[in-house]
């Protein structure tokens, strides 16, 4: 039976699997390696695969799609035996494509067009934060999902049988604002698509921009308002804590609030509350989102998706570094914090895995980033459908 199942490396268009099979096999044993997609259901049959590979042989490249999450296995068989197919396959190793291909040039290892690395001035959860988002886990899939393991998934068909919506309210507040009306529906194009594996979709519900909309019950707002509340941009801290004043003040207990206005702080790209509550908010600078942003590379909409991460109540994938199960789940490996997009990078190497580098809750390059990990996912459904519950349509753990 083939074990020691491993991701080794990536080409252009191509995951490279390896394997050891120490079973006695009868020479015309052949092996097939097959990546299934992992955000379609387990039983699909959609995969990428190479097959009839030579007994003795244990490596394969597996052509496969950019930015797409697989589940690989290698699977072993005897073409003369009766019946003819009949494999013996290995366990599934989650395989994530790290997407270099179309992340070249000027974004590519190459923070500095900004002028800073990304900074998201999101904390880690509080052990108190840690254990309610547990809980909420569990009441929903019964386990705290770092404990799930691919048979929960498959046999419950937990990933794939969630869908919510999440309606946004857009807070615009520029002196110049460069926020059209095209430019958000961009951002949510870019939320849909990132968010599409986990089952959440996103939709506009309201607008206000307060240069010349206050909206009602918001006569405290408006632009000489906010930036005199903000305070110093360099003062984090009474900004943050202003916007979640404001947001109790517009009253918005039914969306996830975005902030985006004069309010950059010092490289600041964005800050999210962790976890949904009754009112929940993030920051994003305006230039971060798509169409005519200037802050490459972070100027395709993933601060966005990562503050939403954040939201959802995920930490970044490098929260406590090397030790323990920083982010609380089990299946991003630890890391540190990595800018650009460094394929291959290993800052752990006593640790299982190399780093997540194209997770959305890194700090890499928005071009580097292409997906939430299953359990992040699943962490993410626990977080919305115990805290909002009305934006489900189709709760987690459900059949369809
Ligand atoms: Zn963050």
């Amino acid at each position: 039976m083939p074990t020691n199942v491993a991701q080794s490396g990536n080409t252009a268009n191509a995951v490279t699997i390896t394997w050891t099979d120490g079973a006695a096999g009868t020479p015309t044993e052949r092996y097939n390696v097959e990546c299934k997609i992992y955000q379609a259901s387990w039983s699909s049959t959609t995969m990428a695969s190479v097959t009839g590979i030579l007994r003795g042989t244990q490596s394969a490249s597996v052509p496969v799609n950019p930015g797409t999450l697989y589940t690989c296995y290698v699977a072993a068989y005897d073409p003369a035996a009766t019946p003819a197919y009949n494999p013996v396959v290995s366990t599934g190793i989650v395989v994530s494509y790290q997407n270099s291909g179309t992340c070249t040039g000027r974004d590519l290892l190459d923070p500095t067009s900004y002028g800073a690395p990304r900074r998201c001035d999101t904390a880690g959860a509080t052990r108190e934060q840690a254990e309610q988002f547990e809980e909420d886990q569990i009441a929903v899939f019964g386990k705290p999902v770092s404990r799930m393991t691919n048979a929960d998934i498959d046999s419950n068909g937990v990933l794939n049988n969630f869908a919510a919506t999440v309606p946004v309210c857009w807070y615009l507040c520029q002196a110049t604002q460069t926020l059209t009306d095209s430019r958000l529906a961009q951002q949510l194009t870019v939320m849909n698509n990132a968010y599409a594996s986990a089952g959440i979709s996103f939709s506009q519900l309201r607008k206000l921009n307060c240069r010349n909309d206050r909206g009602s019950g918001t006569s405290s707002t408006g632009y000489t308002q906010w930036m005199a509340n903000l305070g110093s941009n360099s003062n984090i801290d009474s900004g943050w804590s202003y916007l979640n004043s404001l947001t109790s003040t517009l009253g918005w207990n039914d969306c996830v609030t975005i902030y985006s206005g004069d309010w950059e702080g010092t490289g600041l790209l964005g800050i999210a509350q962790l976890g949904l509550n009754t009112y929940t908010m993030q920051y994003n600078y305006p230039t971060t989102f798509p169409g005519t942003g200037s802050v490459s590379p972070y100027n395709l909409g993933a601060t966005m998706v990562h503050e939403t991460g954040h939201n959802f109540s995920l930490d970044h994938v490098f929260n406590q570094g090397c030790s323990g199960l920083g982010d609380g789940v089990a299946d991003t490996p630890n890391g540190n914090t990595n800018y650009g997009c460094p394929v291959g990078q290993d800052s752990c190497p006593s640790s299982p895995g190399k780093d997540a580098i194209n997770n959305f809750m890194d700090y890499t390059n928005d071009c580097c980033m292409n997906y939430f990990s299953p359990q992040q996912a699943l962490a993410m459904q626990a977080n919305i459908q115990s805290r909002k519950p009305s934006w489900v349509t189709t709760p987690a753990g459900s059949r369809r």
